[in-house]
């Protein structure tokens, strides 16, 4: 029996869509470059050890989390891959850092002096990344002022150098302003002259719509820190890639059938009342799940391949969805519903989902609760 015939909802995950999307990526950057797995936040809602898993067989070099328990979840799958902590370090964590030899991220000089400090106590030396802000306004040292700092930092005896790397905060829509912090920090390499083994920038929109505008990113930024991309979601607002397949199905049942007369209302605070005869059927998913109040009489689920609109609110645990189309008349409670994904001609986007739920596919995706079991679909290798 296949076993998601007990689940009343769940998420599949594909193991296929995931290697065609690395490919695509590795295709695109070259072999040259490094390609870091952006796996924290559970590798997107994914599960972390089978996509770290996965992932080391599809090569990727590098992996980032954003915290040291998402760290350790990388090495519990598989030895000899470099990890990079996206985030800044607390300072009870620098312990468990260095001696579980993680890579931290800089962009203060006081985290560079505990982890100096740290590490001559572990008596090892600790390859780090420094973090340079050119205009996302978060972590790392501002551009202007980063020279003196940096030096500081390649001059510390238990530190070295590894990386150096900025984030784009608008690379989606604004080449312009993400081509002024390209400038930014290749002016700030000059000056530092020096030579930083790996410098990094690209995200997943950065990738998709930076790289090959901004002249020579290539020799500049010779490792990609796809998220989203990787997930197989282009950031809304950039044109499809047809080879870029998402690789999260989410999907519950029907679990209850039931006729509605015109004039009654659906679900709390009686924000749906039906003007005309309907049936209506409650689906096993909700915001319990990940799937957000916010789509309260906004979204759609697919049946049978056929489109059925939520009405009402989503409560904690149920969906109640509109099931009149006469194509329907032959619905059964068990049957598959599907919130996410393809089904028949049709598919709902993460893309379509989020923007129904006035957010971002990040949030959608991470959003989905542990409650939802994880069911994964095809060979992690070719
Ligand atoms: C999350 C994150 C990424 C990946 O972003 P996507 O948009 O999902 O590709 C890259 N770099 C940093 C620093 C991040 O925090």
């Amino acid at each position: 029996m296949n076993p998601t015939e007990l689940y009343r909802t769940w998420v599949e995950v594909s193991f296929d869509a995931l290697r065609g999307n690395l490919a695509w990526i590795r295709q695109r950057v070259g072999r040259r470059v490094k390609i870091m797995a952006v796996v924290k936040a559970d590798a997107y809602g994914h599960g972390l050890p089978q996509i770290a898993g996965a992932l080391m067989q599809g090569g990727v070099d590098i992996f980032g989390v954003a915290n040291p328990h998402e760290s350790l979840g990388v090495r519990a799958v598989g030895g000899g891959w470099p990890i990079l902590l996206l985030s800044a370090s607390l300072p009870a964590e620098v312990e468990a850092i260095v001696r579980n030899n993680i890579m931290p991220t800089l962009g203060s000089l006081d985290e560079a002096r505990w982890f100096q400090r740290e590490a001559a106590r572990q008596k090892k030396t600790v390859p780090v990344h420094v973090k340079v802000d050119t205009g996302m306004g978060r972590l790392g040292f501002w551009h202007e002022d980063a020279v003196a700092p940096i030096r500081r930092i390649a001059a510390m005896k238990h530190l070295r150098l590894q990386g150096i790397y900025t984030h784009f905060p608008s690379a989606e829509d604004d080449v312009e302003f993400s081509t002024e912090q390209v400038a930014k920090f290749r002016a700030l390499l000059r000056r530092l002259r020096r030579r930083v083994p790996l410098r990094h920038a690209d995200n997943s929109a950065a990738l998709l719509n930076v790289r090959g505008k901004a002249a020579q990113l290539g020799p500049l930024f010779n490792v990609v820190r796809p998220g989203l991309l990787m997930y197989g979601i282009v950031p809304p607002g950039l044109p499809r890639v047809p080879q870029i397949q998402p690789t999260l199905s989410f999907k519950s049942r029907v679990s209850f059938l039931k006729r509605i007369t015109a004039g009654r209302s659906i679900s709390y605070g009686r924000t749906y009342t039906a003007d005309r005869p309907m049936r209506v059927a409650v689906v096993a998913a909700g915001y319990g799940d990940g799937y957000s109040r916010d789509l309260s009489n906004r979204a759609e689920v697919l049946i049978r391949g056929r489109r059925c609109r939520v009405l009402g609110r989503v409560t904690m645990d149920q969906t109640i969805v509109d099931v009149s189309d006469p194509a329907l008349r032959g619905l059964r409670v068990g049957e598959e519903v599907v919130l996410l994904g393809r089904q028949g001609g049709d598919e709902i986007t993460v893309t379509e989902l989020a923007e129904r739920a006035r957010t971002i596919p990040w949030e959608m995706l991470t959003a989905i609760t542990k409650r939802v079991p994880r069911v994964y679909i095809g060979a992690t290798s070719a």
